[in-house]
C-alpha cells in the first residue's frame, strides 16, 4: 500500500508481458506457451461418453476450422460469432480457431429465452453464429447459422494434421491486434441491465501470461485433469479453457452439468482440479455421495464467482482434507482474475479470496466521499491493470460510469485489504441492505444462515418496510427432513449478529434461483417476496 497514491500494489512478482503494439492474438500467445513436447494426455474429453481428443488432434482441428472459418464461410477479422451451444468438444476448438483469425466470440446461455438472446445480439451485432439443431430455433432467422452437430462443420475440423498444415500454409496468417476486441461476453455490470462486454486480446494475453507463470509451482504425480462444472459462455469457463492450453491439462466436459456424474466423472477420469462457485463447495460438503465416491485424485478446486462462507469452506476442509481450495475473485469486466490465493498457506485464509494478481492495482474508495481508504477499511474496491474490459460494447454512458478516464474500473463491491495484503470481499454495495440507515450486508447473513445443519441453501434480500425502510429478509431451503421453524431461524441468527442485522421475515421455499455462474438472482427473490405480501 503506498500511502502518498493511496494504491494498493500487488506482491507477486511483476509478469513480463509482450509489447502491447506487438502484433499478437490470445491463441498464437497460448500456442506460443504450451509444452513442448506436446501432453501426451488428451486435450479434451467428454465426460459421458469417454470419448477424447489429443493434443496433436485438438490443435490440427483449430488451425482446419480456422482455415475452413476464412474460405468456407467467410469469417473475417473484427467479425462477431455468436455461439449458443452447450458444453461440447468443439467450443474450445471454436473459440480457439475464432480468436486465431481475430472473430470476436460471443458465447451466450444455451439456456436463455428468445427474448434474451435477442437482446444480446442486439447488443453485440453478430454476422455468423454457431448453435446446435436443439439451440438454432432460439436465434432469429436472419442471422447465417453454422449447427456443430452439421456435417458441414465435421468437415471444417476434421482432424487431419497434414491438410490443416497446407490448408494454413496457403493462407496469409490474419493480423491480429493485442487491442483488437477478442470476445463479448454478458454481464449486467452495477446495474441491472445486460451489457456486452468488450475484451480484448490484451486483456486474454495478460490472463494466459498469469497461468503460465503458476506452472512453476504445481508440481503433482498425477497428469493434470480440469473437469468444468462452470460454463464455458461464462469469463470463468472461458479463461479456464485458456488456462488449461497453456499448462497442457485434459479438460474434462459435462454439456450438462449434474452432481451425480460430477462425481462419478471425477472418479472415472482421475481429475485433479475443478474450477467451481461456491454452492459446489456446500453442496461436496454436505453430500453423502461425496463421501462414498473416490475423489482422492482431487487436489483443488478452484472457486469464484461468489462468496464462500468460512463455515462452508472449513467443513469441507474437515471432509476433504486433502483437496485445497484456491479462492478467486474476478468480474467479467476484469477477465476474471483479479485477486487469488497461491499457496496452500494462503488459501487457509479461508475468509479472504487472496492477494492482487500480477499486475494488478487496486484502492478501496469511500463510496459517500470518494476519498481512497487504507488497509482495514472498508469501501469499494476499485482495479487497474492489463485484464480490465475495453468497455461495454456500444454502450459509452454504462462505460463512463464503470470505468474512469485513469483505467479504475469500480467493481461495485464492499471489500478491505489487511496488512498482508490480503482481500476480502465484504458485499456487494449494489444489493446493499439498509435496515434504519444501518447497514446489512446479506452475504454475511446467509453465510450464517447455510452454517446451520437443517439448512441446505438460503438468501437473503433487503424487503420494503414503513419504520425501518428496508428489513433483511431470509429465504430458506430446508434440509430434507428438516422441521426448522421461522422462530428458530431468527433465533439461530440472531444471536450471532448485532441487533440490526437481524432476520425479520422468513418464507421456505424448495431452491435459490441460481445464475448458471452459481450467483443469486435476488433481483428474482425481490419480486416474488414483495408480489406475494
Ligand atoms: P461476474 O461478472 O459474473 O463474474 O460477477 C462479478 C461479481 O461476482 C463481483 O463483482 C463480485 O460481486 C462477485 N464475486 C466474484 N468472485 C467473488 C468472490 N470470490 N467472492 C465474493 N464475490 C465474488
Amino acid at each position: 500500500f503506498c500511502r502518498e497514491t493511496k494504491v494498493f500494489h500487488n506482491l507477486r512478482d511483476p509478469l513480463p508481458l509482450p509489447p502491447e503494439s506487438l502484433p499478437l492474438s490470445a491463441v498464437s500467445f497460448a500456442l506460443s506457451l504450451i509444452p513442448s513436447p506436446l501432453p501426451a494426455q488428451p486435450a479434451l474429453v467428454d465426460a459421458a461418453t469417454g470419448a477424447a481428443v489429443s493434443y496433436p488432434d485438438f490443435l490440427a482441428r483449430i488451425r482446419n476450422l480456422a482455415a475452413a472459418l476464412r474460405t468456407g464461410a467467410g469469417v473475417s477479422r473484427g467479425d462477431v460469432a455468436f455461439v449458443l451451444s452447450p458444453a461440447g468438444l468443439d467450443v474450445p476448438v471454436l473459440y480457439l480457431a475464432l480468436l486465431s483469425i481475430g472473430a470476436v466470440v460471443s458465447p451466450a446461455n444455451p439456456l436463455s429465452a428468445p427474448s434474451e438472446i435477442a437482446h444480446q445480439i442486439r447488443l453485440s451485432n453478430p454476422s455468423v453464429a454457431f448453435a446446435t439443431t436443439a439451440t438454432a430455433s432460439k436465434l432469429p432467422a436472419y442471422l447465417p447459422t453454422i449447427l456443430l452437430d452439421s456435417p458441414r462443420f465435421r468437415s471444417f475440423i476434421s482432424a487431419d494434421v497434414a491438410a490443416a498444415a497446407a490448408a494454413q500454409q496457403q493462407q496469409q496468417p490474419v493480423e491480429v491486434r493485442q487491442s483488437d476486441t477478442a470476445a463479448i461476453l454478458y454481464s449486467s455490470g452495477t446495474t441491472g441491465r445486460v451489457k456486452g462486454v468488450a475484451l480484448t486480446h490484451r486483456n486474454f494475453v495478460a490472463l494466459t501470461a498469469a497461468y503460465h507463470a503458476l506452472t512453476r509451482e504445481v508440481e503433482d504425480e498425477l497428469p493434470p485433469v480440469v473437469l468444468f462444472t462452470v460454463p464455458l459462455f461464462h469469463v470463468f469457463g472461458f479463461m479456464m479453457a485458456l488456462r488449461a492450453v497453456v499448462l497442457g491439462e485434459t479438460i474434462v466436459l459435462m454439456e450438462r452439468f449434474d452432481f451425480g456424474a460430477m462425481l462419478r466423472a471425477v472418479e472415472r477420469y482421475r481429475v485433479t482440479f475443478m474450477p467451481v462457485s461456491p454452492p459446489l463447495v456446500v453442496a461436496m460438503a454436505k453430500s453423502d455421495e461425496a463421501a462414498r465416491r473416490d475423489l482422492s485424485s482431487l487436489r483443488v478446486l478452484g472457486c469464484g464467482g461468489a462468496p464462500l462462507g468460512r463455515d462452508v469452506a472449513e467443513r469441507f476442509a474437515a471432509r476433504f482434507p486433502h483437496v485445497e481450495i484456491v479462492q478467486g475473485y474476478g468480474l467479467t469486466e476484469s477477465t476474471g482474475g483479479v485477486a487469488g490465493t497461491r499457496t496452500p498457506e494462503e488459501s487457509k485464509v479461508f475468509s479472504s479470496t487472496g492477494r492482487l494478481g500480477s499486475n494488478t492495482e487496486a484502492k478501496i474508495v469511500d463510496p459517500t466521499t470518494g476519498e481512497a481508504l487504507g488497509p482495514g477499511q472498508r469501501g469499494e474496491l476499485w482495479i487497474r491493470g492489463p485484464t480490465i474490459m475495453k468497455g461495454y460494447v456500444g454502450d459509452a454512458e454504462a462505460t463512463a460510469a464503470t470505468l474512469d478516464s485513469e483505467g479504475w474500473l469500480k467493481t461495485g463491491d464492499l471489500c478491505y485489504f489487511d496488512d498482508d495484503g490480503f482481500l476480502f470481499i465484504v458485499d456487494r454495495l449494489k444489493e446493499l441492505i439498509k435496515y434504519k440507515a444501518y447497514q446489512v450486508p446479506p452475504a454475511e447473513l446467509e453465510h450464517i444462515l447455510v452454517s446451520h445443519p437443517g439448512i441446505a441453501d438460503a438468501a437473503v434480500i433487503p424487503y420494503p418496510d414503513e419504520e425501518a425502510g428496508q428489513i433483511p429478509m431470509a429465504f430458506v431451503v430446508r434440509q430434507p427432513g428438516s422441521m426448522l421453524s421461522d422462530e428458530e431461524v431468527m433465533d439461530f441468527v440472531g444471536k450471532q449478529v448485532a441487533p440490526y442485522k437481524r432476520i425479520r421475515r422468513i418464507a421456505f421455499v424448495s431452491s435459490i434461483p441460481k445464475s448458471p455462474a452459481g450467483k443469486i438472482l435476488r433481483r428474482e427473490l425481490i419480486n416474488q417476496a414483495v408480489s406475494s405480501p
